[in-house]
């Protein structure tokens, strides 16, 4: 079975470049446009019985940024799936935030695709069950 990963990013172009790549590395890509577009669709692939395998998401994003996203996140059945960060965002304040609420892993903008699919074999692969 394909393994799914839910991408989370306000620019339409970073998602689609994103996915992109995910997609050429055989990975089945959703999209969600901000944290609570992203939060609504894990709960539709909840109700269809889906696990997506990763989420990568952005931080700085209209309606609900990434922080929070992923704070809420851990709130869920979804706790456990390995939260990937894709920003522009460098400042260590905020990669500690992030950490602290549940990120397992910061890259910075722009991405790489070889060091973004790097990243993401390893975390899917620490946290497989
Ligand atoms: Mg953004």
């Amino acid at each position: 079975m394909e393994k799914q990963i839910l991408v989370v990013d306000d620019s339409p172009t970073i998602r689609s470049s994103v996915s992109f790549c995910l997609r050429n590395a055989g990975y089945k890509v959703q999209e969600a446009k901000d944290g609570q577009d992203a939060l609504d669709q894990l709960e539709e692939m909840k109700k269809n019985g889906e696990m997506p395998v990763l989420i990568l998401t952005d931080i700085n994003m209209p309606v609900m940024d990434g922080l929070t996203f992923i704070s809420k996140v851990k709130e869920t059945s979804f706790k456990y799936l390995p939260i990937l960060v894709l920003t522009t965002e460098s400042e260590k304040d905020v990669i500690a935030k992030g950490k602290k609420a549940g990120a397992a892993g910061w890259l910075i903008k722009p991405f790489h695709p070889e060091q973004l699919l790097w990243a993401i074999k390893k975390l899917i692969f620490t946290t497989a069950r």
